[in-house]
């Protein structure tokens, strides 16, 4: 009996020391850790003076509940490693969901400058929603080109997409109301993630979108800015997402924009030789390569 109160001492001990200098290793592992290092300490404070007057006390001495405290000791001992298995964390988390927010000015934008890369996230199961800022009326026929907006964005699997009316070719001029359509988008979306036009771009609709998107989305942690065929020779890219098996997906969605076909960067030899180009800057096959505005870590995930 002695040697049990004795070893019923340590065990408590080793917990008890355990919890308070393993704290952080409590934290990051266990589920509700300040519940778990509450019951130690509470287990600790009852088991240790009784395992210790176990232990001191003369075997010729020894009293029949010391039974039943070594009993209840092995119950707790037990009890606490049950609950500190059952919440654990656990090591694979599974895959989380990312919410990705693709915002163009043009019907056929999103397609040509990140449509491999929607694609992808689609597939993924990583929800994307798209918002075109413009039917545009000026490079086109508004009228069909909303619906090829629609039709681009089906072939890449995009879950959602919102053509708005702001005018081609003038969206600077409409900055605060783009700025106010976007922070709406942000607010109801809460995207993970916010694709955008480039700073290095010399379409002027393709800048305003990118301040717009910049100012609406000042409290998101990531934003990253893709290469539309517009893009200056400054754009430089410093995230790039693996497209190869994506890219007959990215052609045919381009393709839906039949009301653009014959326009130089629409053919299928530009949109693979582009991907050949920044997969070789990434190491890989093909990609399309994206400016980093700010990521987060946990926003990005295995994007
Ligand atoms: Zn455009």
């Amino acid at each position: 009996m002695f040697w049990l109160g004795i070893v019923f001492v340590s065990a408590f001990l080793v917990l008890l020391v355990g919890a308070i200098t393993q704290a952080v290793w409590i934290q990051r592992h266990i589920r509700h850790p300040r519940t778990v290092m509450a019951l130690i300490v509470l287990a600790s404070l009852v088991a240790i003076p009784a395992s210790l007057s176990i232990a001191l006390a003369e075997p010729d001495h020894f009293v029949g509940w010391a039974q039943y405290v070594i009993g209840a000791q092995t119950i707790f001992l037990v009890g606490i490693t049950v609950v500190v298995f059952a919440l654990r964390h656990p090591t694979i988390q599974p895959p989380k969901v990312r919410r990705v927010l693709a915002i163009g000015a043009h019907p056929d934008d999103l397609e040509l400058a990140c449509g491999g890369s929607l694609a992808r996230f689609a597939d993924e199961g990583h929800e994307v929603m798209a918002i075109v800022m413009s039917h545009g009326a000026n490079g086109g026929r508004d009228e069909v080109r909303e619906n090829e907006a629609r039709l681009g964005a089906d072939t890449l699997e995009v879950a959602s997409v919102s053509v708005q009316d702001f005018t081609d070719t003038k969206m600077a001029t409409e900055m605060e109301r783009m700025v106010k359509v976007i922070e709406l988008a942000v607010e109801l979306f809460k995207p993970d993630v916010i694709l955008t036009h480039s700073e290095h771009d010399q379409h002027q609709d393709h800048h305003a979108v990118h301040l717009a998107t910049l100012r609406a989305g000042r409290r998101s942690s990531t934003i990253l800015c893709y290469e539309s065929p517009s893009a200056t020779r400054d754009f430089a890219p410093n995230y790039f997402v693996d497209v190869a098996p994506y890219m007959d997906a990215k052609v045919a969605a381009v393709k839906r924009h039949k009301d653009q076909a014959g326009k130089p960067y629409m053919g299928a030899k530009v949109l693979r030789g582009a991907a050949v180009f920044r997969g070789s800057q990434a190491r890989t096959e093909q990609a399309e390569g994206f400016e980093v505005v700010r990521a987060l870590s946990s926003g990005l995930g295995d994007l």
